[in-house]
């Protein structure tokens, strides 16, 4: 189980290990307008489905190094998100 502690608020999360990279997910609390609570994300920047994500984007939006990273929605009965995210390269 994965304990996620913010402004006094406990949110207990299942493990999840990424699918793609096989990394332990992190929780993260996206910002606000989002709408969602504390997610589980794969912070791994050797993630194959990071660093796919960035050359599809990179069509869409050019000079922009944007990727998507894997994420799991708890609220969504632990259903994939993707989570827009600044590649580091
Ligand atoms: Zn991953």
């Amino acid at each position: 189980m994965v304990i996620h502690e913010y402004a006094g608020i406990v949110t207990e999360l299942e493990d999840h290990d990424c699918p793609h990279c096989g990394k332990p997910m992190e929780p993260w609390l996206p910002p606000p307008e989002t709408g969602w609570d504390v997610i589980l994300i794969c912070n791994s920047n050797s993630c194959p489905f990071y660093l796919g994500s960035e050359e599809e984007i990179a069509h869409k939006r050019e000079g922009s190094h944007l990727g998507c990273r894997y994420a799991l929605n708890p609220q969504n009965g632990y259903k994939p998100v993707n989570v827009l995210a600044v590649c580091p390269h």
